[in-house]
């Protein structure tokens, strides 16, 4: 490989995180010969890892000075696709040309190129496009173990999971993996400014992202609406028995109350940074439970989980099951020929700010 280039932090900043990034030109401490030698194809800007760069996230990376700063800084991001383009002859699952994902996260991702030293920490994701193996790695393993490790399907019921930000990257996952069990997804986004808008995003999570329903927050907070109107999108027999919730707050609340008896709410992101609240009703009179899941934490308890869960979508994906996210990405194009460190930096920081509610993925 050239030089290597990382995005890198030593301190973080809760109001400007992307002021901590720079990038670092660095020599490897590890042996290159020796080493699994992996070059960066595509990265995405998780909510987490802005979280991290603002230290407001449990779990961080070490930092040292591996990467010649001159205080102890670590390599930003916590997932995204690789090309190998060296292996030495003692791994045996690797070969020049695959793709991989890190299984584990805090391995800094947001780079040129990073060196492994032990196959067992990468998964390979060949047959995958670039946007999608850059992705799977936290939102679909967290898509996939939402909707298939807490409630037990029957495939003849008209089964429902209710899940607000359901424009999210992990929302559009969950809406098809609940597809593929039969399982009907009502999804609801945030109102937009006009209802053109609000129906053009609605059509493409319906047409595109396998999405039954998409509603608005003012309906999901608007009492006639859910005894009028939603009974009628449910149709008859519905069993709402799993809310997915990554927003908290109002929005919380409304989608807890659509579960039925015994139903769960998990919670997996706090959007709206406000604290999830639950009336009293539903947890004496619906007997619902609220628990919360974390996908960094499950796979450090249980890495092979992880590994299957990979498999697992990308079986559902060469059967057509699984659709690239692709459409409602951004693309931030690095150009290795043309960009100076300072263009590099400013790419990925106008990601970090931009406020225009897509997923970034940097290729
Ligand atoms: P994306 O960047 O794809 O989407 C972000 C979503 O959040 C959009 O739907 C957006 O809606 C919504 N949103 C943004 N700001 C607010 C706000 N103030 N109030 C309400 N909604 C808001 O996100 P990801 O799919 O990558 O992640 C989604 C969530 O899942 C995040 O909270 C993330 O931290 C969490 N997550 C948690 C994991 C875990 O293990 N617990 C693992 C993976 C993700 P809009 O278009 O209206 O702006």
């Amino acid at each position: 490989p050239g030089l290597f280039k990382s995005l890198v932090y030593s301190t973080h900043n809760i109001d400007d995180c992307a002021s901590v990034l720079s990038l670092q030109n660095y020599k490897p401490i590890q042996e290159i010969e020796n080493s699994i030698v992996l070059r960066m194809l595509a990265f995405p800007i998780n909510p987490s890892d802005v979280n991290q760069l603002q230290g407001v996230y449990p779990s961080l990376p070490n930092k040292s000075l591996n990467y010649q700063t001159l205080e102890p800084a670590a390599i930003a991001g916590n997932e995204g696709v690789y090309e190998v383009i060296h292996v030495p002859n003692r791994f045996q699952n690797l070969k020049k040309g695959d793709w991989v994902i890190p299984t584990m996260a805090n391995t800094g991702t947001w780079t040129n190129f990073q060196v492994f030293n032990d196959e067992s920490q990468l998964i390979k994701v060949n047959g995958l496009d670039l946007f999608t193996a850059a992705t799977i790695g936290v939102n679909g393993v967290t898509a996939y173990q939402l909707v298939n490790d807490f409630v037990d399907w029957k495939r003849n019921e008209n089964n429902w999971i209710v899940q607000n930000a359901g424009n999210s990257t992990v929302s559009k996952m969950v809406s098809q993996i609940a597809k593929v069990n039969n399982v009907k997804t009502l999804n609801i986004v945030r109102d937009r400014k006009t209802p053109e808008e609000f129906n053009k995003l609605a059509a493409m999570l319906e047409n595109t992202f396998g999405a039954t329903k998409v509603i608005s927050e003012s309906q999901n907070n608007d009492k006639d609406f859910n005894k009028q109107e939603l009974p009628q999108i449910l149709g008859k027999h519905a069993r709402i028995r799993l809310a997915l919730n990554s927003v908290g707050g109002k929005s919380s609340s409304s989608i807890a109350r659509k579960l039925e008896k015994d139903g769960l709410m998990l919670t997996y992101g706090g959007m709206s940074k406000q604290p999830v609240t639950l009336p009293t009703s539903l947890l004496i009179f619906k007997n619902i439970t609220s628990a919360g899941y974390w996908v960094t934490e499950l796979n450090k308890k249980n890495p092979q989980r992880k590994v299957d869960t990979v498999h697992d979508l990308l079986n559902l994906y060469e059967a057509g099951e699984f659709v690239s996210p692709k459409e409602d990405i951004e693309t931030l194009s690095w150009d290795i020929e043309k960009f100076s460190d300072d263009d590099v930096l400013k790419l990925v920081q106008g990601g970090i700010n931009s406020t225009n509610g897509k997923k970034k993925v940097v290729v």
